[in-house]
Formats: C-alpha cells, sequence, structure tokens
C-alpha cells in the first residue's frame, strides 16, 4: 500500500519514501506549557497521531520515531510562574508550572486516545544543542553577533522563504513593524537574546559576556537535529506554523548542517474555528480539552476523548473545522453504535479500502464512510465486517478496552430547559411552514444536540403538524 501525503514544501501529493524504511522520523511542534491547552491545540496532536499509528502500521511498531516537542522557556510562561507563585523564587516557580503543565497536556493527549510520542523533548534541556546552533551558524557567515543578541542573517541564504514561498523583497517591503536598530535586515530574526534582570537566563554563545535565552525558533531545530538527524521523513504542526516558526527553522538546520533540506515532506493541519474564527486564547474562543472531558461546559454535556477525536477525524485535517456540540452528538452517536459491534468481537485486520483511503494523504472523512458501511453489515450479522471494523477503529485510535465504559461515563446528564425547548420547537415549526427545511433541519440537530427527541404527528382536528417532545433515555 503507497502512502501519498501532500507536502507544504512542494505544494503536491506524492508517493512518501523515507529515508531509511527501519527508522521512518517524524518531528511535530508541541506546546507551550503555561496553562490548560484547547481543543484547537489538540487537532495537531490528534492528526499526527493518527499518522504516528498508519506508519506503525505500514512500517513497524519499532520502526518509526515520533518527537513532540515542550516549550518550557518562553515569556508567557515567566509571567504566568510569578503570578501563580509569587511565593517562589522565579526559576522555582517556573519549574513548577511547567512540570504541571506538561503533566496536564499529557493527560489530554492520552484522553484524545494518543499514543505517547517516543520522544517529547523539553527546550530547557537542550540549551547547549541551541548555543552549538548558534556558534555553527556564526562560523558559517549566516548570523552575526550584535548587543548581546545572536541574529540570523537572512540575506545569507539564497533560497530563504522557499517553505512559505515568500519572495525577500516582498517580505521586506511588508515589514510593518518596527525594526530593531541593531539588525542588518528587517527579516534578520533572533536565535539569542540578552535576559532582562529576573529572566531565566544561560551563558550565552559566541563570546557573548551577558547571559540570555534562545529565540523561539532555534529550539526545534536544535531538538529535531539531537533527536532524529539533520534531515528526517516529517515535520508537521498547524498551518499558522509555516510562517515564521518552520520557515526559520528550515533557515537555521539547512544552514547550520549544509544540507538542501531539512525534513522531506512538510505537514500543516488546517484550523479548528468557532463560528468562522480561529479558535485561540487570545481571542477567547476557547474551550480547553479538560473542560470538554471532563466538564459539561460545552453543550451542557460531558464528551469522552474518543467522541473528540471522532469528531476531529471527521474532516480531512488541512480543512478548516468549525467546532459544534451538533458535530460532537452525531460524533458520540456514531462512536457508541460502532462500539457496540465491536464488543466482544475479536479484531482481524483493518479493511484494505479503509486503509487505502488514509493512505491517501489521511483522508479520515472517506475512512469513516467506509466505516459506516463495514458497520451496516457487521449489523446485519456479518462477523469478518465485525472483526475488520474493530481493527480498522483500533488503527485510527478510535477503540481500546475503555471505549465502552468511557462512552456509558460520558452519557449526557440531560438537565432540559423546557422553555427553551419549546422555543427551539417552534422555530422549527415555523422554518417548516417557511419551507425553510435546512433551518428546520438545523434546529432539530439542536434539539437532538440537547439530547431532546422529538416526534411530528398530524392532529387529525386541524390538520396542523404538531410536535410532542422527550428526553432521550
Ligand atoms: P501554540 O501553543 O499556539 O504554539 O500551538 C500548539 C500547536 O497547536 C501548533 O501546532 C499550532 O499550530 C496548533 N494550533 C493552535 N491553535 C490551533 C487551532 N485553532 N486549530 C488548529 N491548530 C491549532
Ligand atoms: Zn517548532
Amino acid at each position: 500500500m503507497t502512502l501519498t501525503l501532500y507536502n507544504t514544501l512542494t505544494r503536491a501529493k506524492a508517493p512518501f519514501q523515507p529515508i531509511d524504511a527501519s527508522n521512518v522520523r517524524m518531528y511535530v511542534c508541541g506546546p507551550t506549557v503555561y496553562d490548560f491547552v484547547h481543543i484547537g491545540n489538540g487537532r495537531p496532536v490528534i492528526v499526527f497521531d493518527t499518522l504516528f499509528r498508519l506508519l506503525r502500521h505500514l512500517y513497524g511498531a519499532g520502526h518509526v520515531t515520533y518527537a513532540r516537542n515542550i516549550t518550557d522557556v518562553d515569556d508567557k510562561i515567566n509571567a504566568r510562574a510569578a503570578r501563580d507563585y509569587p511565593g517562589l523564587a522565579l526559576n522555582d516557580a517556573i519549574a513548577r508550572l511547567t512540570e504541571e503543565t506538561t503533566r496536564q497536556y499529557q493527560a489530554d493527549c492520552a484522553g484524545l486516545g494518543a499514543l505517547e510520542p517516543t520522544i517529547e523533548p523539553r527546550a530547557t534541556a537542550h540549551l547547549p544543542e541551541m548555543a552549538r546552533l548558534c556558534e555553527q551558524l556564526v562560523a558559517k557567515g549566516h548570523a552575526y553577533v550584535a548587543e548581546g543578541h545572536v541574529l540570523f542573517d537572512v540575506a545569507s541564504m539564497a533560497d530563504y522563504g522557499g517553505l512559505s514561498g515568500r519572495p525577500l523583497d516582498e517580505m521586506e517591503a511588508g515589514a510593518r513593524v518596527e525594526v530593531a536598530p541593531y539588525k542588518k535586515g528587517p527579516m534578520d530574526f533572533v536565535l539569542w537574546k540578552p535576559s532582562k534582570p529576573g529572566e531565566p537566563a544561560w551563558p550565552s554563545p559566541c563570546g557573548i559576556a551577558t547571559p540570555g535565552r534562545p529565540g523561539w525558533h532555534i529550539e526545534c531545530s536544535a531538538m529535531a537535529g539531537k533527536h532524529l538527524g539533520d534531515t528526517f521523513d516529517i515535520h508537521g504542526g498547524g498551518v499558522d506554523l509555516v510562517f515564521p516558526h518552520h520557515e526559520n527553522e528550515v533557515a537555521q538546520s539547512r544552514c547550520a548542517h549544509g544540507t538542501p533540506g531539512m525534513a522531506n515532506v512538510w505537514m500543516h493541519n488546517g484550523f479548528l474555528q468557532v463560528e468562522g474564527e480561529k479558535m485561540s486564547k487570545s481571542l477567547g474562543n476557547f474551550i480547553t480539552i479538560n473542560e470538554l472531558i471532563a466538564s459539561d461546559k460545552f453543550g451542557g454535556q460531558r464528551w469522552p476523548g474518543k467522541v473528540c477525536r471522532m469528531a476531529m477525524l471527521g474532516t480531512q485535517y488541512r480543512s478548516p473545522i468549525d467546532w459544534t456540540v451538533e458535530r460532537l452528538a452525531q460524533s458520540r452517536a456514531t462512536l457508541m453504535e460502532f462500539a457496540d459491534i465491536c464488543h466482544g468481537v475479536t479484531a482481524s485486520v483493518p479493511d484494505p479500502e479503509f486503509l487505502a483511503a488514509l493512505c491517501d494523504d489521511l483522508n479520515t472523512p472517506s475512512a469513516l464512510s467506509i466505516l459506516h458501511g463495514i458497520a451496516k453489515s457487521a449489523k446485519r450479522g456479518n462477523r469478518e465486517a465485525a472483526g475488520a471494523l474493530k481493527a480498522s477503529l483500533q488503527l485510527m485510535g478510535l477503540y481500546d478496552n475503555e471505549t465502552r465504559a468511557e462512552m456509558a461515563a460520558g452519557q449526557p446528564q440531560v438537565t432540559v430547559d423546557a422553555v427553551h425547548v419549546e422555543a427551539l420547537i417552534a422555530a422549527r415549526l415555523a422554518a417548516r411552514k417557511a419551507k425553510d427545511y435546512k433551518e428546520g433541519d438545523r434546529l432539530r440537530d439542536e434539539l437532538t444536540a440537547l439530547g431532546i427527541m422529538i416526534k411530528d404527528a398530524k392532529d387529525a382536528a386541524t390538520g396542523e403538524f404538531v410536535t410532542t417532545w422527550e428526553v432521550r433515555s
């Protein structure tokens, strides 16, 4: 079976050919650990876990190395640590905060059905590697020292901008931010910077006397280089990372190692959105993974992690997703149906058509619709189909020994606001009267998501449609 992947670098889909089939290597940019992460951050976790599982299936579990880093040095971390642990020295406060948040992040990932990556390198454990990269880049004429900073000299790299496809002169013309006076070129970026008093600090490279700290991009170049080598197979993250983060990673790694590429395939997931806008901390339109799984803050129900995973995989990873209660309710219903079929069945092997869909640039919606067909056949008593369904769901991380218990525990605790329900029903009847069936269906979905079942009937006396409702048991 040939795996085909879309590559941001070439803007095309191509068959995947690992550098070394006995050790397929993938790096994905992980979180900055200062708070609970939101479900938008969960998208790369689920997408690249699905790819990790597929690669393990194709090449053997012991032949795939997956590194996902933890960014534990950042201004947001410093500010949050000082605020949350005022009694502690800043370094101790930072250690406490990043340890706790990392643990929480790992619990969230496990909740979403993600396997542990092979390695989870932390930035603060790679300061010597980052310093060495700075030294190499200065020695090779790709970086310079200015006022306690080490800066990457963008003009020294002829094909800078290749990943994001932005010509340098256009980027320079568009650089609206005030350019620091010590920069040679407006697009030059920080590899190392001086620490202000009270900030975390490490011995600086390149003969700089004052202690400092690394820039953002250098940490991923250092960690990827150390754990996966100068050139590796796949580099992933959200589409917001293409520029500047990944562009600058490529520049650093290629120029330091003298290689034509950093990763052969660059993959980027699309945004998870709320009403058409990217879910993000700064917009305040976010829901954390922890809140989805453990509270009823979203749509008045708890959503088991595998339901969230199913909801995420219902869309191909490069397209945007709107995160709605309806989507989750539908995913819950499907997963419950699938889980009931799988119960007590021996898993066989994943269905070949399903596998082919996954191998087509992770076409998970197509893979799931194939599983719907298989489930239908299994429900008609086809045991072979049930075995294939179970193996396929296991491969996608949607079914394990816990799934049925998780689904039962996650059953909606429906608290009904009868006035709201009646209002929705009235709105639906009005929509249907106006022949706006799309709106009518949408309102029915909204009621379903609230755990309400409705029944339409014609009133024999008046000939009018009436709708009765009950809480789904
Ligand atoms: P951050 O901590 O913001 O750097 O994000 C960690 C990872 O989550 C990166 O790969 C981001 O691209 C990704 N990410 C952040 N927000 C979203 C979102 N709304 N949808 C999809 N991916 C996101
Ligand atoms: Zn990164």
